[in-house]
Protein backbone atom coordinates (compact mmCIF):
# COMPACT_ATOMS: atom_id res chain seq x y z
CA UNK A 1 0.00 0.00 0.00
CA UNK A 2 1.39 3.93 -1.08
CA UNK A 3 0.95 6.06 1.91
CA UNK A 4 -0.01 9.49 1.31
CA UNK A 5 2.68 11.79 1.43
CA UNK A 6 1.51 14.62 -0.54
CA UNK A 7 4.35 13.23 -3.12
CA UNK A 8 2.48 11.43 -5.95
CA UNK A 9 4.56 9.10 -8.39
CA UNK A 10 1.81 7.27 -10.01
CA UNK A 11 1.93 10.46 -13.01
CA UNK A 12 4.12 13.27 -13.19
CA UNK A 13 1.89 16.48 -12.61
CA UNK A 14 4.66 18.77 -14.46
CA UNK A 15 4.23 16.43 -17.62
CA UNK A 16 0.65 15.43 -18.03
CA UNK A 17 -0.10 13.13 -21.68
CA UNK A 18 -3.04 12.00 -23.20
CA UNK A 19 -2.91 8.18 -23.36
CA UNK A 20 -3.50 6.51 -26.80
CA UNK A 21 -2.87 3.39 -28.22
CA UNK A 22 -0.82 2.58 -25.41
CA UNK A 23 1.73 5.78 -25.46
CA UNK A 24 1.52 9.03 -24.12
CA UNK A 25 1.40 12.35 -25.65
CA UNK A 26 0.65 16.05 -25.95
CA UNK A 27 -1.57 17.72 -28.01
CA UNK A 28 0.11 17.72 -31.91
CA UNK A 29 -0.75 21.39 -31.78
CA UNK A 30 0.89 22.12 -28.53
CA UNK A 31 -1.93 23.63 -26.94
CA UNK A 32 -2.68 23.25 -22.92
CA UNK A 33 -5.01 24.26 -20.55
CA UNK A 34 -4.39 24.67 -16.60
CA UNK A 35 -6.41 22.22 -13.96
CA UNK A 36 -7.05 24.83 -11.00
CA UNK A 37 -7.30 23.46 -7.20
CA UNK A 38 -10.61 24.84 -6.10
CA UNK A 39 -9.51 24.54 -2.23
CA UNK A 40 -6.65 27.25 -3.39
CA UNK A 41 -6.97 28.75 -6.68
CA UNK A 42 -3.03 27.35 -7.66
CA UNK A 43 -2.71 25.53 -10.76
CA UNK A 44 -2.38 21.71 -10.02
CA UNK A 45 -1.17 21.09 -13.17
CA UNK A 46 -1.21 21.86 -17.20
CA UNK A 47 -3.18 19.49 -19.45
CA UNK A 48 -2.97 18.73 -23.45
CA UNK A 49 -5.78 20.14 -25.15
CA UNK A 50 -6.73 17.37 -27.71
CA UNK A 51 -8.75 17.93 -30.64
CA UNK A 52 -10.27 15.83 -33.95
CA UNK A 53 -6.55 14.61 -34.42
CA UNK A 54 -6.37 12.88 -31.65
CA UNK A 55 -9.77 11.81 -31.33
CA UNK A 56 -9.32 10.39 -34.76
CA UNK A 57 -6.21 8.23 -34.21
CA UNK A 58 -7.36 7.11 -31.01
CA UNK A 59 -10.53 5.76 -32.51
CA UNK A 60 -8.57 4.08 -35.13
CA UNK A 61 -6.34 2.80 -32.10
CA UNK A 62 -9.36 0.90 -30.57
CA UNK A 63 -10.83 -0.28 -33.80
CA UNK A 64 -7.41 -2.10 -34.24
CA UNK A 65 -7.24 -3.38 -30.62
CA UNK A 66 -10.76 -4.41 -31.14
CA UNK A 67 -9.73 -7.40 -33.57
CA UNK A 68 -8.20 -9.11 -30.57
CA UNK A 69 -9.27 -8.14 -27.37
CA UNK A 70 -12.86 -8.90 -28.93
CA UNK A 71 -11.31 -12.18 -29.44
CA UNK A 72 -10.07 -13.06 -25.57
CA UNK A 73 -12.41 -15.47 -23.72
CA UNK A 74 -13.98 -13.57 -20.58
CA UNK A 75 -11.92 -15.18 -18.61
CA UNK A 76 -8.73 -13.44 -19.87
CA UNK A 77 -10.52 -10.50 -19.93
CA UNK A 78 -11.58 -10.85 -16.55
CA UNK A 79 -7.78 -11.41 -15.54
CA UNK A 80 -6.88 -7.87 -16.87
CA UNK A 81 -9.64 -5.87 -15.00
CA UNK A 82 -9.22 -7.46 -11.57
CA UNK A 83 -5.53 -6.66 -11.79
CA UNK A 84 -6.50 -2.92 -12.17
CA UNK A 85 -9.04 -3.67 -9.32
CA UNK A 86 -5.83 -4.50 -7.71
CA UNK A 87 -3.64 -1.97 -8.00
CA UNK A 88 -6.48 1.40 -7.62
CA UNK A 89 -6.43 -0.18 -3.93
CA UNK A 90 -2.17 -0.24 -4.12
CA UNK A 91 -2.52 3.08 -4.96
CA UNK A 92 -5.50 4.18 -3.14
CA UNK A 93 -4.15 7.25 -1.33
CA UNK A 94 -2.44 9.02 -4.73
CA UNK A 95 -5.57 8.54 -6.77
CA UNK A 96 -7.46 10.54 -4.10
CA UNK A 97 -4.78 13.14 -3.64
CA UNK A 98 -4.92 13.64 -7.42
CA UNK A 99 -8.88 13.55 -7.34
CA UNK A 100 -9.20 15.67 -3.93
CA UNK A 101 -6.06 18.74 -5.67
CA UNK A 102 -8.15 18.49 -8.82
CA UNK A 103 -11.66 19.16 -8.31
CA UNK A 104 -11.73 19.22 -4.43
CA UNK A 105 -13.59 16.07 -3.19
CA UNK A 106 -12.19 16.10 0.27
CA UNK A 107 -9.41 13.72 1.12
CA UNK A 108 -11.09 10.80 3.21
CA UNK A 109 -14.67 10.77 0.63
CA UNK A 110 -12.34 10.76 -2.22
CA UNK A 111 -10.36 7.47 -0.74
CA UNK A 112 -14.40 6.22 -0.58
CA UNK A 113 -14.69 6.74 -4.18
CA UNK A 114 -11.49 4.84 -5.51
CA UNK A 115 -12.99 1.71 -3.60
CA UNK A 116 -16.89 2.54 -5.44
CA UNK A 117 -14.53 2.92 -8.63
CA UNK A 118 -12.67 -0.36 -8.14
CA UNK A 119 -16.09 -2.14 -7.13
CA UNK A 120 -17.08 -1.53 -10.99
CA UNK A 121 -13.96 -3.68 -12.52
CA UNK A 122 -14.65 -6.37 -9.84
CA UNK A 123 -18.46 -6.55 -10.39
CA UNK A 124 -17.82 -6.69 -14.39
CA UNK A 125 -15.19 -9.04 -14.51
CA UNK A 126 -17.62 -11.64 -12.65
CA UNK A 127 -20.36 -10.07 -15.40
CA UNK A 128 -18.09 -10.75 -18.21
CA UNK A 129 -18.46 -14.31 -17.55
CA UNK A 130 -22.34 -14.59 -17.28
CA UNK A 131 -22.91 -13.06 -20.89
CA UNK A 132 -25.51 -16.19 -21.54
CA UNK A 133 -27.33 -16.41 -24.71
CA UNK A 134 -30.40 -18.75 -25.62
CA UNK A 135 -31.95 -21.43 -27.63
CA UNK A 136 -35.14 -20.85 -28.64
CA UNK A 137 -37.72 -23.99 -29.65
CA UNK A 138 -37.86 -24.08 -33.49
CA UNK A 139 -41.25 -24.03 -35.17
CA UNK A 140 -39.84 -26.94 -38.19
CA UNK A 141 -37.67 -30.36 -37.47
CA UNK A 142 -34.74 -28.79 -39.96
CA UNK A 143 -34.47 -25.43 -37.91
CA UNK A 144 -32.45 -24.41 -34.70
CA UNK A 145 -32.76 -21.22 -33.53
CA UNK A 146 -30.48 -19.04 -30.83
CA UNK A 147 -29.58 -16.01 -30.08
CA UNK A 148 -25.47 -14.86 -29.17
CA UNK A 149 -25.04 -11.78 -27.24
CA UNK A 150 -21.55 -9.81 -28.61
CA UNK A 151 -19.50 -7.26 -28.38
CA UNK A 152 -20.75 -3.63 -29.71
CA UNK A 153 -17.43 -2.46 -31.37
CA UNK A 154 -15.68 0.75 -30.48
CA UNK A 155 -17.50 3.05 -27.97
CA UNK A 156 -17.05 6.37 -26.25
CA UNK A 157 -17.14 7.68 -22.60
CA UNK A 158 -17.78 10.99 -21.86
CA UNK A 159 -17.99 11.38 -18.18
CA UNK A 160 -18.34 14.70 -15.45
CA UNK A 161 -16.12 16.17 -12.84
CA UNK A 162 -18.10 15.70 -9.66
CA UNK A 163 -17.28 11.33 -9.22
CA UNK A 164 -13.75 11.09 -11.96
CA UNK A 165 -12.84 7.89 -11.11
CA UNK A 166 -16.41 6.11 -10.65
CA UNK A 167 -18.19 7.48 -13.09
CA UNK A 168 -15.22 6.09 -15.47
CA UNK A 169 -15.25 2.74 -14.68
CA UNK A 170 -18.99 2.15 -14.56
CA UNK A 171 -18.16 2.86 -17.98
CA UNK A 172 -14.83 1.82 -18.89
CA UNK A 173 -15.50 -1.70 -16.97
CA UNK A 174 -18.21 -3.28 -18.55
CA UNK A 175 -17.13 -2.21 -22.22
CA UNK A 176 -13.81 -3.96 -21.15
CA UNK A 177 -15.53 -6.92 -19.88
CA UNK A 178 -17.82 -7.17 -23.27
CA UNK A 179 -14.43 -7.07 -25.50
CA UNK A 180 -15.68 -3.70 -26.60
CA UNK A 181 -12.57 -1.45 -26.75
CA UNK A 182 -13.01 2.25 -25.92
CA UNK A 183 -12.04 6.25 -25.88
CA UNK A 184 -12.77 8.59 -22.84
CA UNK A 185 -13.24 11.87 -22.55
CA UNK A 186 -13.31 12.83 -18.93
CA UNK A 187 -14.47 16.05 -17.70
CA UNK A 188 -11.56 19.27 -18.02
CA UNK A 189 -12.19 19.93 -14.67
CA UNK A 190 -10.81 16.51 -13.57
CA UNK A 191 -8.49 14.92 -16.32
CA UNK A 192 -5.65 14.03 -13.98
CA UNK A 193 -7.33 11.36 -12.04
CA UNK A 194 -8.55 9.88 -15.65
CA UNK A 195 -4.93 10.38 -16.91
CA UNK A 196 -3.72 8.57 -13.65
CA UNK A 197 -5.85 5.78 -14.18
CA UNK A 198 -4.44 5.38 -17.83
CA UNK A 199 -1.01 4.50 -15.94
CA UNK A 200 -3.02 1.88 -13.38
CA UNK A 201 -3.98 0.27 -17.18
CA UNK A 202 -0.45 0.26 -18.42
CA UNK A 203 0.71 -1.00 -15.19
CA UNK A 204 -1.58 -3.77 -15.63
CA UNK A 205 -0.61 -5.00 -19.13
CA UNK A 206 -3.77 -3.81 -20.66
CA UNK A 207 -2.78 -3.94 -24.49
CA UNK A 208 -2.24 -0.97 -26.52
CA UNK A 209 -4.97 0.22 -27.88
CA UNK A 210 -8.40 -1.27 -25.74
CA UNK A 211 -8.73 1.88 -23.58
CA UNK A 212 -7.94 5.76 -24.15
CA UNK A 213 -7.70 8.55 -22.73
CA UNK A 214 -8.65 11.90 -24.50
CA UNK A 215 -8.40 15.48 -22.69
CA UNK A 216 -8.99 18.53 -24.36
CA UNK A 217 -12.17 20.67 -26.13
CA UNK A 218 -15.40 19.12 -25.32
CA UNK A 219 -16.74 19.95 -28.74
CA UNK A 220 -14.02 19.27 -31.16
CA UNK A 221 -13.28 15.79 -29.57
CA UNK A 222 -17.48 14.69 -29.46
CA UNK A 223 -18.21 15.96 -32.95
CA UNK A 224 -15.25 13.49 -33.99
CA UNK A 225 -16.50 10.67 -32.20
CA UNK A 226 -20.61 11.06 -33.06
CA UNK A 227 -19.10 11.83 -36.82
CA UNK A 228 -16.95 8.56 -36.86
CA UNK A 229 -18.71 5.72 -38.05
CA UNK A 230 -16.22 3.09 -36.26
CA UNK A 231 -18.01 4.30 -32.94
CA UNK A 232 -21.01 2.22 -31.98
CA UNK A 233 -21.92 3.66 -29.08
CA UNK A 234 -21.74 6.45 -26.66
CA UNK A 235 -21.93 6.43 -22.86
CA UNK A 236 -22.38 9.86 -21.09
CA UNK A 237 -22.46 11.11 -17.69
CA UNK A 238 -23.68 14.83 -17.55
CA UNK A 239 -26.13 17.61 -17.63
CA UNK A 240 -29.52 17.13 -18.91
CA UNK A 241 -28.77 19.88 -20.99
CA UNK A 242 -25.85 18.37 -22.86
CA UNK A 243 -27.63 14.77 -22.80
CA UNK A 244 -30.16 16.68 -25.08
CA UNK A 245 -27.58 17.81 -27.79
CA UNK A 246 -25.88 14.65 -27.69
CA UNK A 247 -29.07 13.03 -28.67
CA UNK A 248 -29.27 14.97 -31.58
CA UNK A 249 -26.31 14.86 -32.63
CA UNK A 250 -26.47 10.50 -32.31
CA UNK A 251 -29.38 10.63 -34.90
CA UNK A 252 -27.50 11.56 -38.11
CA UNK A 253 -26.04 7.23 -37.26
CA UNK A 254 -28.11 6.49 -34.93
CA UNK A 255 -25.44 5.61 -32.83
CA UNK A 256 -26.51 4.10 -29.58
CA UNK A 257 -26.08 6.17 -26.54
CA UNK A 258 -26.95 5.97 -22.68
CA UNK A 259 -27.40 8.85 -20.95
CA UNK A 260 -26.65 9.66 -16.73
CA UNK A 261 -28.38 13.17 -16.43
CA UNK A 262 -28.69 15.63 -13.88
CA UNK A 263 -31.39 14.94 -11.10
CA UNK A 264 -33.47 17.08 -8.56
CA UNK A 265 -34.41 14.64 -5.67
CA UNK A 266 -36.81 14.35 -3.00
CA UNK A 267 -36.36 13.75 0.42
CA UNK A 268 -39.11 12.90 2.16
CA UNK A 269 -39.05 12.77 6.27
CA UNK A 270 -42.78 11.25 7.60
CA UNK A 271 -44.00 11.62 10.92
CA UNK A 272 -43.14 7.69 11.64
CA UNK A 273 -39.77 7.86 10.73
CA UNK A 274 -36.81 7.34 13.16
CA UNK A 275 -36.18 11.29 12.89
CA UNK A 276 -32.19 10.81 14.09
CA UNK A 277 -31.34 8.08 11.54
CA UNK A 278 -33.64 10.59 8.93
CA UNK A 279 -31.65 13.83 9.65
CA UNK A 280 -28.11 11.64 9.86
CA UNK A 281 -29.22 10.43 6.05
CA UNK A 282 -30.25 13.72 4.91
CA UNK A 283 -27.01 14.98 6.15
CA UNK A 284 -25.00 12.47 4.15
CA UNK A 285 -27.40 12.75 0.62
CA UNK A 286 -27.14 16.49 0.73
CA UNK A 287 -23.29 17.66 2.09
CA UNK A 288 -21.14 14.27 0.43
CA UNK A 289 -19.36 15.27 -2.43
CA UNK A 290 -20.68 19.46 -1.25
CA UNK A 291 -23.57 18.73 -2.90
CA UNK A 292 -22.32 17.88 -5.99
CA UNK A 293 -23.92 14.33 -6.46
CA UNK A 294 -26.58 13.78 -9.04
CA UNK A 295 -28.44 11.96 -6.88
CA UNK A 296 -28.20 14.58 -3.68
CA UNK A 297 -31.29 15.58 -1.48
CA UNK A 298 -32.54 18.60 -3.02
CA UNK A 299 -35.80 18.71 -1.91
CA UNK A 300 -36.54 17.90 1.78
CA UNK A 301 -40.02 17.53 2.66
CA UNK A 302 -41.02 17.13 6.69
CA UNK A 303 -44.25 16.54 7.78
CA UNK A 304 -45.64 19.60 9.84
CA UNK A 305 -45.97 17.61 13.14
CA UNK A 306 -42.15 17.26 13.41
CA UNK A 307 -40.52 19.49 11.57
CA UNK A 308 -39.07 21.70 14.38
CA UNK A 309 -37.38 18.69 15.90
CA UNK A 310 -35.93 17.63 13.03
CA UNK A 311 -34.86 20.63 11.51
CA UNK A 312 -33.11 21.66 14.91
CA UNK A 313 -31.61 18.06 14.49
CA UNK A 314 -29.88 18.71 11.04
CA UNK A 315 -28.96 22.04 11.62
CA UNK A 316 -26.73 20.56 14.54
CA UNK A 317 -25.14 18.21 12.74
CA UNK A 318 -25.18 20.57 9.45
CA UNK A 319 -22.75 23.33 11.95
CA UNK A 320 -21.04 20.08 13.38
CA UNK A 321 -18.98 19.34 9.14
CA UNK A 322 -15.90 20.68 9.43
CA UNK A 323 -15.12 22.84 5.74
CA UNK A 324 -11.62 23.17 5.00
CA UNK A 325 -8.93 22.72 2.12
CA UNK A 326 -10.10 19.53 0.82
CA UNK A 327 -6.99 17.93 1.24
CA UNK A 328 -6.78 17.41 4.93
CA UNK A 329 -8.14 14.18 5.61
CA UNK A 330 -10.33 15.67 8.81
CA UNK A 331 -12.54 18.00 6.31
CA UNK A 332 -15.86 17.07 5.35
CA UNK A 333 -16.79 19.76 3.43
CA UNK A 334 -14.57 21.04 0.58
CA UNK A 335 -14.97 24.05 -1.80
CA UNK A 336 -16.96 23.96 -5.21
CA UNK A 337 -15.72 23.34 -8.13
CA UNK A 338 -15.89 26.45 -10.05
CA UNK A 339 -17.11 30.21 -9.61
CA UNK A 340 -19.50 29.33 -11.81
CA UNK A 341 -21.13 26.43 -9.33
CA UNK A 342 -20.34 28.77 -6.62
CA UNK A 343 -22.11 31.66 -8.71
CA UNK A 344 -25.24 29.38 -8.73
CA UNK A 345 -25.14 28.40 -5.04
CA UNK A 346 -25.38 32.23 -4.19
CA UNK A 347 -28.15 32.63 -6.57
CA UNK A 348 -30.55 29.91 -5.45
CA UNK A 349 -29.84 30.96 -1.69
CA UNK A 350 -30.49 34.87 -2.69
CA UNK A 351 -33.16 33.89 -4.64
CA UNK A 352 -35.34 31.94 -1.32
CA UNK A 353 -34.41 34.63 0.55
CA UNK A 354 -36.36 37.43 -1.09
CA UNK A 355 -39.10 35.03 -1.35
CA UNK A 356 -39.27 34.55 2.34
CA UNK A 357 -37.34 31.61 3.09
CA UNK A 358 -35.45 31.63 6.89
CA UNK A 359 -31.55 30.25 6.82
CA UNK A 360 -31.38 28.23 9.49
CA UNK A 361 -27.40 27.77 9.56
CA UNK A 362 -24.71 28.67 6.59
CA UNK A 363 -25.67 31.40 4.15
CA UNK A 364 -22.71 32.81 2.84
CA UNK A 365 -19.12 32.37 1.16
CA UNK A 366 -16.14 31.49 3.73
CA UNK A 367 -13.78 34.15 4.29
CA UNK A 368 -10.52 34.18 6.49
CA UNK A 369 -8.13 31.43 5.84
CA UNK A 370 -9.97 30.27 2.90
CA UNK A 371 -11.05 32.92 0.84
CA UNK A 372 -8.67 31.71 -1.97
CA UNK A 373 -10.88 28.94 -2.34
CA UNK A 374 -14.52 28.45 -3.78
CA UNK A 375 -16.20 27.66 -0.04
CA UNK A 376 -19.76 28.38 0.83
CA UNK A 377 -20.90 27.13 4.12
CA UNK A 378 -22.87 23.96 4.91
CA UNK A 379 -26.40 25.92 4.66
CA UNK A 380 -30.19 24.71 6.03
CA UNK A 381 -33.04 26.84 4.79
CA UNK A 382 -35.90 27.13 6.24
CA UNK A 383 -39.71 27.84 5.18
CA UNK A 384 -39.18 27.16 1.30
CA UNK A 385 -42.16 26.72 -1.20
CA UNK A 386 -42.53 25.70 -4.38
CA UNK A 387 -42.04 29.46 -5.96
CA UNK A 388 -38.20 29.01 -5.25
CA UNK A 389 -35.36 28.12 -8.01
CA UNK A 390 -34.16 25.71 -5.40
CA UNK A 391 -37.34 23.59 -5.66
CA UNK A 392 -36.89 23.27 -9.03
CA UNK A 393 -33.15 23.45 -10.59
CA UNK A 394 -30.22 21.40 -9.11
CA UNK A 395 -28.17 23.57 -6.87
CA UNK A 396 -25.25 21.42 -7.08
CA UNK A 397 -23.88 22.70 -3.69
CA UNK A 398 -23.86 22.51 0.11
CA UNK A 399 -27.68 24.30 0.65
CA UNK A 400 -30.46 22.08 2.11
CA UNK A 401 -34.07 23.39 1.67
CA UNK A 402 -36.44 22.37 3.90
CA UNK A 403 -40.27 22.38 3.01
CA UNK A 404 -43.55 21.97 4.87
CA UNK A 405 -46.14 18.85 3.91
CA UNK A 406 -49.17 17.48 5.65
CA UNK A 407 -50.35 14.66 4.19
CA UNK A 408 -48.75 11.90 1.85
CA UNK A 409 -50.85 12.31 -0.98
CA UNK A 410 -49.77 15.67 -1.04
CA UNK A 411 -45.89 14.84 -0.81
CA UNK A 412 -46.47 12.63 -3.82
CA UNK A 413 -47.85 15.07 -5.99
CA UNK A 414 -44.94 17.50 -5.00
CA UNK A 415 -41.89 15.11 -5.16
CA UNK A 416 -42.94 13.98 -8.63
CA UNK A 417 -43.53 17.54 -10.07
CA UNK A 418 -40.46 17.37 -11.78
CA UNK A 419 -38.94 16.83 -15.31
CA UNK A 420 -36.68 14.84 -13.72
CA UNK A 421 -36.29 11.37 -12.54
CA UNK A 422 -33.24 10.15 -10.96
CA UNK A 423 -33.19 9.21 -7.17
CA UNK A 424 -35.37 9.90 -4.52
CA UNK A 425 -35.80 8.99 -0.73
CA UNK A 426 -37.99 8.81 2.03
CA UNK A 427 -37.96 8.04 5.87
CA UNK A 428 -41.10 5.54 7.89
CA UNK A 429 -41.53 3.18 10.11
CA UNK A 430 -44.57 2.39 8.44
CA UNK A 431 -44.49 -1.08 6.33
CA UNK A 432 -47.43 0.10 4.49
CA UNK A 433 -46.51 3.20 3.59
CA UNK A 434 -43.26 2.32 2.48
CA UNK A 435 -44.48 -0.14 -0.24
CA UNK A 436 -47.41 2.48 -1.48
CA UNK A 437 -44.51 5.46 -1.90
CA UNK A 438 -42.16 3.50 -3.53
CA UNK A 439 -44.42 2.37 -6.07
CA UNK A 440 -45.74 6.10 -6.31
CA UNK A 441 -42.31 8.05 -6.45
CA UNK A 442 -41.09 8.02 -10.41
CA UNK A 443 -37.40 7.73 -9.95
CA UNK A 444 -34.97 5.55 -10.91
CA UNK A 445 -33.41 4.46 -7.88
CA UNK A 446 -35.49 4.29 -4.57
CA UNK A 447 -33.67 4.82 -0.91
CA UNK A 448 -36.35 4.19 1.49
CA UNK A 449 -34.71 4.54 5.09
CA UNK A 450 -31.31 4.92 3.12
CA UNK A 451 -29.45 8.00 1.88
CA UNK A 452 -26.46 6.24 -0.07
CA UNK A 453 -28.25 3.19 -2.15
CA UNK A 454 -25.52 3.49 -5.09
CA UNK A 455 -23.72 0.15 -5.36
CA UNK A 456 -22.11 -2.05 -8.61
CA UNK A 457 -24.35 -4.77 -8.08
CA UNK A 458 -27.81 -2.77 -8.84
CA UNK A 459 -28.84 -0.93 -11.43
CA UNK A 460 -28.51 2.85 -11.73
CA UNK A 461 -30.40 5.39 -14.18
CA UNK A 462 -33.02 8.35 -14.35
CA UNK A 463 -36.60 7.88 -15.51
CA UNK A 464 -37.87 11.06 -17.77
CA UNK A 465 -35.01 13.35 -18.19
CA UNK A 466 -32.51 12.17 -15.95
CA UNK A 467 -31.72 10.08 -18.73
CA UNK A 468 -31.76 6.59 -20.61
CA UNK A 469 -29.86 3.34 -20.37
CA UNK A 470 -28.60 1.39 -16.89
CA UNK A 471 -25.37 1.10 -15.68
CA UNK A 472 -23.93 -1.44 -13.08
CA UNK A 473 -26.16 -4.46 -12.15
CA UNK A 474 -26.43 -7.14 -14.62
CA UNK A 475 -28.27 -4.49 -16.95
CA UNK A 476 -24.94 -2.39 -17.17
CA UNK A 477 -23.24 -5.10 -19.64
CA UNK A 478 -25.76 -5.20 -21.46
CA UNK A 479 -25.78 -1.83 -22.75
CA UNK A 480 -22.23 -3.19 -24.56
CA UNK A 481 -23.90 -6.05 -26.61
CA UNK A 482 -25.70 -6.44 -29.42
CA UNK A 483 -27.89 -9.84 -29.61
CA UNK A 484 -27.84 -11.53 -32.58
CA UNK A 485 -30.40 -14.24 -33.65
CA UNK A 486 -29.34 -16.86 -35.77
CA UNK A 487 -31.75 -19.65 -37.40
CA UNK A 488 -29.78 -22.75 -38.34
CA UNK A 489 -31.35 -24.92 -40.97
CA UNK A 490 -30.08 -28.55 -40.20
CA UNK A 491 -30.94 -32.12 -41.94
CA UNK A 492 -33.58 -33.71 -39.53
CA UNK A 493 -33.58 -37.19 -39.24
P1 LIG B 1 -21.57 18.66 -18.28
O1 LIG B 1 -21.25 20.10 -18.39
O2 LIG B 1 -22.75 18.15 -19.05
O3 LIG B 1 -20.24 17.87 -18.69
C1 LIG B 1 -20.15 16.48 -18.67
C2 LIG B 1 -19.15 16.03 -19.71
O4 LIG B 1 -19.62 16.41 -20.99
C3 LIG B 1 -17.77 16.63 -19.55
O5 LIG B 1 -16.80 15.69 -19.96
C4 LIG B 1 -17.80 17.80 -20.53
O6 LIG B 1 -16.53 18.14 -21.01
C5 LIG B 1 -18.63 17.19 -21.65
N1 LIG B 1 -19.29 18.18 -22.49
C6 LIG B 1 -19.66 19.45 -22.18
N2 LIG B 1 -20.24 20.02 -23.25
C7 LIG B 1 -20.25 19.10 -24.25
C8 LIG B 1 -20.70 19.09 -25.59
N3 LIG B 1 -21.28 20.16 -26.12
N4 LIG B 1 -20.53 17.97 -26.32
C9 LIG B 1 -19.97 16.88 -25.77
N5 LIG B 1 -19.49 16.83 -24.52
C10 LIG B 1 -19.65 17.92 -23.76
O7 LIG B 1 -21.83 18.22 -16.78
P2 LIG B 1 -20.88 18.47 -15.53
O8 LIG B 1 -21.06 19.86 -15.10
O9 LIG B 1 -19.50 17.97 -15.79
O10 LIG B 1 -21.52 17.45 -14.46
C11 LIG B 1 -22.57 17.79 -13.66
C12 LIG B 1 -23.87 17.21 -14.21
O11 LIG B 1 -23.74 15.80 -14.35
C13 LIG B 1 -25.02 17.41 -13.25
O12 LIG B 1 -26.17 17.77 -13.95
C14 LIG B 1 -25.17 16.03 -12.61
O13 LIG B 1 -26.45 15.79 -12.10
C15 LIG B 1 -24.82 15.14 -13.74
N6 LIG B 1 -24.40 13.80 -13.26
C16 LIG B 1 -25.21 12.74 -13.49
C17 LIG B 1 -24.85 11.48 -13.02
C18 LIG B 1 -25.73 10.29 -13.26
O14 LIG B 1 -25.25 9.19 -13.09
N7 LIG B 1 -26.99 10.47 -13.62
C19 LIG B 1 -23.65 11.33 -12.34
C20 LIG B 1 -22.84 12.43 -12.13
C21 LIG B 1 -23.22 13.67 -12.62
P3 LIG B 1 -15.82 19.54 -20.57
O15 LIG B 1 -15.72 19.49 -19.09
O16 LIG B 1 -14.49 19.45 -21.24
O17 LIG B 1 -16.68 20.64 -21.09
Amino acid sequence: MKTNNSVIDLIDLSEIKMYINGKWQGAQNGEIFSVINPSTGEVVANIPRGGQIETKHAIESAEQAFKTWSKLTANERASYLLKVHDLMYEYKDQLAEIMSLEMGKPFTEAQGEVGFAASYLQWFAEEGRRVYGETIPPSAANKRLMVIKQPIGVVAAITPWNFPLAMMTRKVAPAMASGCTSIVKPAGQSPISALAFGKLLEMAGVPNGVVNIITGSSGPISDEIFANPTVKKISFTGSTEVGKMLVKKSAAQLKRLSLELGGHAPFIVFEDADIEAAASGALASKFRNTGQTCVCANRIYVQRSIIEKFSALFVEKAKALKVGNSIDPSVQVGPLVSYDGLAKVEEHVNDAVSKGARILCGGKRLEGDLSDGLFYEPTILGEVNSDMLITTDETFGPVAPIIAFDTEEEVIELANKTEYGLAAYFYTQNISRSVRVSEALQFGIIGMNDAVPTVAQAPFGGFKESGMGKEGGHQGISEYLEEKYISMGIEAK
